[in-house]
């Protein structure tokens, strides 16, 4: 409470940023008496817009809005207009896609490339995948032989959860919140929406597109505020809302599970990650360093799958760091819409001071700084900005916080390793178990590696290649269950058995 107390900050150039208030039952609310705190520019610290906290009263109305949309046209509509509708989502959000790359820009302030090639086309393509998924698969049957002879039909029918509360972070906004919104709303459910406080913009203009495309009011609803004692514990413990579907941190899984337990309420969560990346000797050495730079720096490292921990084998250890060490010093830093750069700031001031209290953690706890650990020299006008260099630590203990806590920022440590069984020990020495990346040319040793290591996602000489029909969620503090493809209608939909006796 005292984190949103401290962000509850009224808009300092009220008349020229626009404010985003809640979208409920197909209609932007005003802002009347709401409070309002600031969204400011990752980059250069502006003020960019102005968002209207959701009470408990809003909340409700968003529930409610949601009730009476799964009760009327939308909760009868056939399978097949609903997967129609959808389509027609993804077309609109293709029509305005520059729009949708510059709410994301402004939210996050990563660099174009990175929305108009992945972020955004995939967004559109969530709406998509899952409608194609609910038309195509199949439901299960089973006869069964009776005493009379004559036998029973038993067949498996999914219906829609009802009203699901979707609560979504901030380090991709509109890619996460529509891979959880195409399966609910393919498999027929409405939703209650509660975007990150650090990124609004995307949600608010998906309202505009379900209204464009003539989703029925009610269907879509958005919420903007905080997390505990705010608009995010509102919709997690309103017992309007059937079941809940969380991106973000461990610790935030744990409170929104308690309130999940009221009214026994089914969840989906991805949590946190420190994913490991192996790399062995016999790799293609140019892709691998690509691949684990990627992984590390991507987003400014602010990707759940991204790789904190690398282990590399020995024998190419030092040319591999300094390969690395090359790559993180070339990074180009700039606004988002220059298309020279190529890397952008943390998204907040917060995790901007958070970020860098790992870094004097990791020298505190004997680090080699290979490259990074600070805040790089920026122009006066981009001073303002959260930015952070990219950072390389060797010669930590594996014991180390720096190499045990999850620091979601552009940074990974190295370590060399010996043998496969070694890396498989040092691999899975974490309580997370989200993803991991091998690279190695002996394919039998990967397999071999992919069964042992505890992680939801493996990728193999590759990293982020996702298709979106594949199980996606992490082991251990990373998450419970699967979305994806037939894995999501598992969580989006309710199998009921229909037992009939012939
Ligand atoms: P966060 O947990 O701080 O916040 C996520 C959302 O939860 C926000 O909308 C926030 O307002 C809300 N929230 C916070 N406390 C709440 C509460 N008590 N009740 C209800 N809602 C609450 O996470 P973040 O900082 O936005 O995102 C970064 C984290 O997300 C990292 O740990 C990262 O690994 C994880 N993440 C995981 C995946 C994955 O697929 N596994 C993907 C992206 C991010």
């Amino acid at each position: 409470a005292a984190r949103s107390n401290a962000k509850r900050r009224v808009g300092q150039n009220a008349a020229m940023t626009r404010t985003i208030t809640s979208f409920i039952d197909g209609a932007f609310v005003p802002a009347d008496g709401a409070r309002l705190f600031d969204k400011r520019s990752p980059v250069d610290g502006r003020v960019i817009a102005r968002i209207a906290e959701a009470d408990a009263a809003q909340v409700n109305a968003a529930v409610q809005a949601a009730r009476r949309a799964m009760a009327g046209e939308w909760g009868r509509m056939p399978v097949e207009k609903r997967c129609a509708l959808l389509h027609a989502m993804a077309d609109e959000i293709t029509r305005r896609f520059d729009d949708f790359v510059a709410a994301e820009m402004a939210d996050t302030g990563q660099p174009s490339h990175v929305m108009t090639h992945v972020f955004i086309p995939r967004g559109a393509a969530n709406f998509k995948v899952f409608a194609d998924v609910v038309k195509n698969v199949a439901t299960e049957s089973f006869r069964t032989d009776t005493p009379d002879g004559r036998g029973a039909l038993n067949y498996a029918i999914r219906k829609p959860k009802g009203v699901i509360g979707v609560v979504c972070p901030w380090n991709a906004p509109f890619l996460l919140m529509t891979w959880k919104l195409g399966p609910a709303l393919a498999c027929g459910n409405a939703v209650v929406v509660k975007p990150s406080e650090e990124t609004p913009l995307t949600a608010a203009l998906l309202g505009e597109v379900m209204n464009a495309v003539g989703i029925p009011k009610g269907v879509y609803n958005v919420v903007n505020g905080f997390g505990p004692g705010s608009t995010g514990e509102f919709v997690t413990s309103h017992p309007g809302v059937d079941a809940i579907t969380f991106t973000g941190e461990t610790r935030t899984g744990t409170a929104i599970m308690r309130a999940a337990a009221e009214g026994v309420r089914d969840v989906s969560f991805e949590l946190g990650g420190k994913n490991a990346g192996i790399v062995f000797a016999d790799a293609d050495f140019d892709a691998a360093v690509d691949g684990i730079f990627r992984s590390a720096f991507l987003n400014t490292g602010q990707v759940c799958l991204g790789t904190e921990r690398v282990y590399v084998e020995r024998p190419i250890f030092e040319r591999f760091r300094d390969a690395l060490k090359a790559k993180a010093e070339a990074v180009k830093y700039g606004r988002p819409e220059d298309h020279a750069s190529t890397y952008g700031p943390l998204i907040s001031r917060e995790h901007q001071q958070k970020v860098l209290g790992y870094y004097r953690l990791a020298v505190e706890e004997g680090a080699s700084v290979v490259t990074g650990g600070g805040v790089p020299q920026m122009p006066a006008e981009l001073a303002e900005g959260c930015w952070v260099q990219p950072t390389i630590w060797t010669g930590l203990a594996d014991d180390a916080r720096t190499v045990r806590e999850e620091v979601f920022g552009p940074c990974c440590h190295l370590r060399p390793f010996d043998s496969e069984d070694e890396v498989v020990g040092l691999a899975n020495d974490t309580d997370y178990g989200l993803s991991t990346t091998i690279w190695t040319q002996n394919l039998a040793r990967a397999h071999r590696m992919a069964e042992r290591i505890d992680v939801g996602i493996t990728w193999i000489n590759s990293w982020f290649l996702r298709d979106l029909r594949t199980p996606f969620g992490g082991s251990k503090h990373s998450g419970i269950g699967r979305e994806g493809g037939v894995h999501s209608l598992e969580f989006y939909t309710e199998t009921r058995n229909v037992c009939v006796k012939l």
